[in-house]
């Protein structure tokens, strides 16, 4: 089975502390307005809110440390198979 994950953040709920950058400058970037976007696997940052981007298999431990240290609680990451949240405010 593939369980190949992505991740994205809701922006409303960020902080702009830039903790998930610390931990994962490769896949979080702040941007100018201060709040953190998920980039492409191309290192392009993705500016819409609510983008989603794949989730690196070798950063997976530092996007999950992103999600449980994230003082907004609001990053989300889902199996791309069925879009199930499985590190996140709305995982089980
Ligand atoms: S850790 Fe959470 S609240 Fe802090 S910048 Fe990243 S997404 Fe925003």
């Amino acid at each position: 089975m593939n369980d190949a994950l992505e991740v994205w953040i809701d922006q409303e709920l960020c902080t702009g502390d830039g903790i998930c950058v610390q931990y994962a400058p490769e896949v979080f970037e702040l941007d100018i307005d201060g709040l953190a976007y998920v980039k492409s696997a191309e290192d392009e940052l993705l500016q819409s809110p609510g983008a989603v981007t794949p989730v690196p298999l070798p950063l997976l431990q530092d996007v999950v440390d992103s999600v449980k240290d994230c003082p907004g609680d609001c990053i989300h990451v889902r199996r791309v198979s069925d879009s199930v949240e499985v590190y996140g405010p709305d995982a089980d």
